[in-house]
């Protein structure tokens, strides 16, 4: 009688589902942080999280920019903080969509129509909920899977252009500092330093 393997333990498949759309190059292995995307949150945020949101985000007259921790390479905002006593790591845009609609379910991503990954200005033309399969259908729509939109093709990348805009308003807003970082050019070429 063969002994019964405990059947060769098939590795668990996790999380981020891979949808190959014509014409996108799904090749980046993309270390984007989306493993905590369906994850509920033990509690809501803390008023002390919340505030410590709040104090990092840059209000323009168009995007209210986050103004804290990067994501290497997809360029969004991040907050860290403690929830169900376990350290938990959000996307600054979706932290901002919880704030509005309250947890959201695993399906449920931010989806930027302005294109500005550290946008957190929740309304029209800016961070909407939607959800996976819609943003990446509206990336198909937009072109933006072949990188025609402003966040997508600049050269800095996604990353690179995110921490030029956040630098750039880390001393508050500052409409020739944003417009030169949102151009991709130096400060200090079209405007005179701001020392603060
Ligand atoms: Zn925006």
């Amino acid at each position: 009688m063969p002994p019964h393997h405990p059947a060769a333990a098939t590795p668990a498949v996790d999380g981020d589902d891979q949808l190959v759309l014509p014409g996108f190059d799904p090749a980046p292995p993309t270390p984007v942080r989306s493993s905590y995307r369906g994850t509920p949150l033990a509690a809501p945020p803390s008023a002390a999280t919340i505030a410590r949101f709040r104090a990092k985000v840059v209000v323009t007259p168009g995007c209210h920019f986050f103004v804290g921790a990067v994501s290497n390479p997809d360029g969004y905002g991040r907050i860290n903080f403690v929830d169900g006593g376990a350290q938990r790591t959000v996307g600054a845009h979706r932290f901002a969509l919880i704030l509005v609609h309250g947890d959201l379910g695993p399906d449920a991503v931010g989806e930027h129509d302005c294109d500005e990954t550290l946008c957190v200005r929740v309304g029209d033309g800016h961070l909407k909920l939607g959800t996976q399969s819609a943003n990446l259908a509206h990336a198909v729509a937009t072109g933006r899977h072949l990188g025609s939109t402003p966040a997508y093709r600049d050269p800095r990348g996604r990353y690179g252009r995110a921490v030029a805009i956040r630098d750039a308003l880390l001393g508050g807003y500052d409409p020739d500092r944003l417009r030169a970082a949102l151009a991709g050019v130096d400060a200090d070429s079209i405007a005179a330093p701001t020392l603060f």
